[in-house]
């Protein structure tokens, strides 16, 4: 294939030529929003769910996208056929845009577009094998009232801190807590535990970002007859569950068998959890926008 083509501000430019101003918000403050998408067989996953959610990030952090929903989703599609992709991991960027060294988003006239679509470097298989080592941190979810874990914000440094920590804590994940010492969710995924056959997550007023791929996943689970409670639960319910997994549009669903070098039923991808991948892999070819049809 021929050189990667990124979306930048209105144009298909080549990878090493897709620059921004130094003076973006977005580089400068983390002003802005975005979304991580994924592409499956031609099939954009949930991309009307992202969409709905990067503009209500955008909204309440009163930056405007210049471009209608269904314009951005010609755009995504647009990115994603341009590069002949089948499989693929779309990043969308909106941010403030230039402006200069003040902290004033009056002082940045219009905002920063980018779509990126790459093909796929995910977890290995042997991961969803084997399972993930997840540690909890001592940094805290930032919460509703600070920094709304809701908006997906280009500001990740609370994320980044945590996935530091649980790096010096030799572990592939982290399990982050919020103030008050309940569960929220790991540095780019959510959370679910499965105890004595029922499921549970944590609410996301708790500090957790209202996952597409969690509220995909709460749907199947439903579907396939489990009881799915969004429920708070402390790091104790965590280590003496029967299964822990973890979701996201990266990760999937993917099995957890040891937390705080806890270990987690037999130390094995669960039953329920390997369930849950497999149905969730079905749907994900069945429920998408695919790319060789423009959207309208
Ligand atoms: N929590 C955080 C903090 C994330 O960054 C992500 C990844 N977007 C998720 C949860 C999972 O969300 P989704 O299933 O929409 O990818």
């Amino acid at each position: 294939m021929s050189d990667q083509l990124i979306y930048v501000n209105g144009q298909f430019v080549e990878k090493k030529k897709a620059v921004i101003s130094i003076y973006d918000h977005g580089f400068l403050y983390g002003d802005g929003v975005f979304e991580g998408i994924r592409v499956y067989e031609g099939n954009v996953y949930k991309l009307k769910e992202h969409i709905n959610r990067l503009y209500e990030s955008a909204h309440s952090i009163m930056l405007n996208i210049p471009h209608s929903k269904e314009e951005l989703q010609q755009i995504i599609v647009e990115t994603v056929c341009k590069n002949e992709l089948n499989s693929a991991y779309i990043r969308v960027v909106v941010s403030r845009g230039t402006g200069d060294l003040g902290l004033d988003p009056r002082n940045c006239p219009e905002p920063t577009v980018i779509v990126i679509a790459e093909a796929l470097s995910i977890y290995s298989d042997n991961l969803y094998k084997k399972g993930l080592k997840l540690a909890s941190v001592v940094n805290r979810r930032s919460s509703p009232d600070v920094l709304n874990p809701q908006i997906k914000s280009l500001n990740y440094l609370n994320n980044i801190l945590v996935k530091l920590a649980s790096v010096q804590a030799d572990a592939d994940e982290a399990l982050i807590l919020n103030n008050q010492g309940y569960v929220t969710e790991g540095s780019a995924d959510n959370i679910f535990i499965v105890k004595n056959g029922k499921i549970k997550t944590p609410p996301v007023y708790l500090g957790a970002l209202e996952g597409i791929t969690r509220n995909a996943l709460i749907d199947i689970a439903k579907e396939q007859g489990f009881s799915v409670e969004e429920t708070p639960f402390t790091l104790h319910d965590v280590y003496i569950a029967d299964e822990v997994f973890l979701t996201g549009t990266a990760a999937e669903v993917i099995p957890v068998v040891t937390v705080d070098n806890r270990q987690i039923g037999d130390g094995h991808p669960g039953e329920i959890t390997r369930r849950l991948l497999h149905e969730f892999r079905k749907q994900t070819l069945i429920d998408g926008v695919p790319c060789y049809m423009k959207t309208n």
